[in-house]
Parts: structure tokens; sequence; C-alpha cells
């Protein structure tokens, strides 16, 4: 159903309620603020695991935004028209503080919001990630690799719960015709990742700007391929916008691969920083490699990353500089 509020701002859109779940986390809150921008009204759904009100204090007030203190692993009954599924802790350091709640918010939530999707006809969009490749064998990792997963590890809470959920919106999507979108997004990174989020960009950066030693875990030739914000939020938009009959799934992130120890060595040019390198143990199941292949992206969405990860980072770390007023 289309919502009946008023529309103050867009003659160009057409207004719809769209429910963001993980809305108060770091890619939820900045996609609150695109589709608040653009004239819809939003419904922000998050239990403040890992997110917090603070990365969307801004907006609280605003006439078309509504924050919901909730858990997804509960059934839900709002109206609305769209829905990102974002709710999950995605740093490996907050996921597995609570592996078994982790599985939960992926199965019991895809479950609670495809039900949701269901019974509204709205489209469902599932954050997704590359982690449903593993430690891959493939490289780069294209769509249609089934990937290598440990499913018995530290990281298969998230893993295998992102994975299931996958399931469950291909099931709903053949069994109840639910309009369905799995976007499977690679690291990303940007302002509002919390400093102690623990992953390795807001890791380096809070270290290089307190001079602390730069944590390298392994040898620091593993890879990553890192996609700014705001390049991953047009990417996520256009594959709500495409047409019913594509689900994905779809691979959404910056091919731009780099090693963590060349990260490290970036921000601390960046910054100037005087941090030394410290080397501390890889966790197990650490992915060696990681860079999506994004034809699909490119020619489904007409989309590429824009943002260079010098100029990404910059940003970032401008950000962090406020933010630890340094
Ligand atoms: P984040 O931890 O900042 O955001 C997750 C949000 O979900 C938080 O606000 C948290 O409080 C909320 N949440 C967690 N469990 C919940 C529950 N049971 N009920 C309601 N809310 C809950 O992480 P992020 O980077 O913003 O990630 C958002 C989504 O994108 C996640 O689903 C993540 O798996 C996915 N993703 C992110 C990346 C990335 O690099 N940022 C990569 C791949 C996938
Ligand atoms: N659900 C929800 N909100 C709704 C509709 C359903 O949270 O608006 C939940 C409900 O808890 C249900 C689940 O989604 O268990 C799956 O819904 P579905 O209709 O697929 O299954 P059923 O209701 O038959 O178990
Ligand atoms: N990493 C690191 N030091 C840190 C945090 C992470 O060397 O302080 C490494 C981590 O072992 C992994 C890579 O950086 O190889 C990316 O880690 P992150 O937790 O950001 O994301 P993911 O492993 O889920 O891609």
């Amino acid at each position: 159903m289309r919502s009946s509020f008023a529309n103050d701002q867009s003659e160009r859109t057409v207004q719809k309620k769209v429910l963001i779940t993980g809305g108060a986390g770091f890619l939820g809150s900045h996609l609150c603020d695109r589709l608040i921008e653009v004239g819809h009204d939003i419904l922000c759904v998050d239990n403040f695991f890992t997110g917090s009100k603070e990365n969307v204090r801004h907006l609280i007030g605003h006439p078309r935004f509504e924050l919901l203190r909730h858990d997804v692993t509960f059934p839900l009954y709002v109206e609305v028209d769209e829905i990102y599924n974002l709710a999950c802790p995605a740093s490996p350091k907050h996921y597995q503080y609570d592996p078994v709640q982790t599985t939960k918010t992926s199965v019991h939530g895809a479950i609670n919001l495809l039900g949701l999707a269901k019974r509204t006809q709205a489209k469902i969009l599932q954050a997704s990630t590359s982690e449903v490749y593993g430690d891959p064998e493939i490289h780069p990792q294209s769509e249609t690799y089934w990937g290598k997963v440990n499913p018995v590890g530290i990281r298969s809470c998230y893993d295998e719960g992102k994975r299931c959920a996958e399931t469950l919106f291909f099931d709903y999507w053949r069994q109840h015709e639910v309009k369905i979108k799995v976007s499977r997004i690679f690291n990303t990174y940007g302002p509002r990742m919390h400093p102690n989020d623990g992953r390795v960009v807001s890791n380096f950066i809070v270290q290089a700007l307190l001079g602390n030693d730069i944590t390298i875990y392994g040898d620091g030739n593993q890879s990553r391929s890192f996609c700014f914000v705001d390049d991953l939020l047009d990417a996520l938009v256009r594959t709500m916008e495409t047409s019913d009959s594509f689900t994905g799934p779809i691979n959404l992130g910056n091919p731009e691969e780099t090693t963590v120890l060349k990260l490290a060595e970036t921000i601390i040019q960046i910054t100037q920083s005087r941090s030394r390198l410290v080397y501390r143990p890889k966790p197990d199941d650490d992915p060696r490699q990681r860079k999506p292949d994004i034809s699909r992206a490119r020619s489904v969405l007409g989309w590429a990353p824009k943002v260079s990860l010098e100029e990404g980072l910059s940003r970032t770390i401008d950000y962090f500089r406020k933010r630890l007023v340094i």
C-alpha cells in the first residue's frame, strides 16, 4: 500500500513509507538521511546493539522520521511499501560477542520481515554480505560462486546466518512471490563508524590519530576491497529501484583491492602519524583475499564506485578527527 502521509517535499519522487531495520547503525543511518532527503517517510527500527540514537539524533523530530526500539527477532506489524533489512551486527568483534543472537537476528529477523513483506506486498531488500563467499578460492568473487564457508567456526554465526537469510529470501520469492532484492555488500567504511566498532578501517584510523600502536592481525598480507559509504548507498538505492523481476544476488563494493598492511601504511601517511605497526595473531577463518566482481552491478544498475580509497579515507579521517576532538 502507498502511504497516505502528506508529501511536503518532492514532486519528483513518489513518496513511500520505508522501513529500515538496523537504521540507527553505520549504513542504516546514512540510508535514513538519503531516503528522507528524497521525500520518503522513514520508519527506523533498531535495538541499539551496535547502533545508537546519536547516529539519527539529527532526524528526531523530522515530520517524516520515526524511530522505534525493536528487536527484529520478534514479530513486527506495521504498514510499509519498502523494507531495507540491515539489522545485524557487522563487525566480527560484535557478532561474535553473542553468536546465538547473531544467528537469530539473521534467520528469525528474515522470517519476520519476509512475513511482513508477504502480508503488505512490500518490496524487501536484504543486506547480505561478501562473507557468504567465506574464505574464497575464486578471485575476484562473482555472484555465481557458491563460497567456501566453515559451518562450525567462530565466523559461522554471521556467515551461515546470512546464507540462511538468502535462502529464506529466495524461498519466499519462489513460494510466495515476495518481491525480493539480495545485495551482497563488501567491506564498506566511512563517517559514523563507531570508534570502538572493531573493524579494520576504524581501528587503524583511531589508533593512528591517537598515536597508539596499529594492530595488524596476521602478517597483513590478507586483502580486502573497501568501498566508501556514499558509493555503497547509491548502489543500494538503485538495487531497490530495479524492476520486480530482478532479485539479485548482486555484489556491491569497490574492486580496488588492498592488503591490510598497505591500508595501515596509507592511513599512517594521510594522518602523518608516528604510530608503530604491531603484529597480533590472525583470527580463525579470517579470509585471505576478497574482491568483488561488480560486472552485474555495472550492467544492471549502471553503477560503479567513484570514490578512491585515498579520498574516502581522508574524508573518514576528517570525521574521526572531529569526533575524537584531536
Ligand atoms: P552496524 O553494526 O553499524 O549496524 C547494524 C545495526 O543493526 C545496528 O544499528 C544494530 O544496533 C542493529 N541491530 C543488530 N541486531 C538487531 C536486532 N536483532 N534487531 C534490531 N536491530 C538490530 O553495521 P553496518 O556496517 O551498518 O551494517 C549494516 C548491515 O549491512 C548489516 O546487516 C551488515 O551485515 C551488512 N553489511 C555491512 C558491511 C559493511 O562493511 N559495513 C558489509 C557487508 C554487509
Ligand atoms: N510477521 C510479522 N509481521 C507481519 C507478518 C508476519 O512479523 O506483518 C511474522 C510472523 O511472526 C510470522 C512470520 O513473520 O511468524 C512469517 O510469516 P508467514 O506469513 O510467512 O508465516 P506464518 O504466519 O504462517 O508463520
Ligand atoms: N584487522 C587487522 N587489525 C584490526 C582489525 C582487523 O589486521 O585491528 C584485519 C582482520 O583480521 C581482517 C581485515 O583486517 O583480515 C578486515 O577485518 P574487518 O574486521 O574490518 O572485516 P572482515 O574481516 O569482516 O572483512
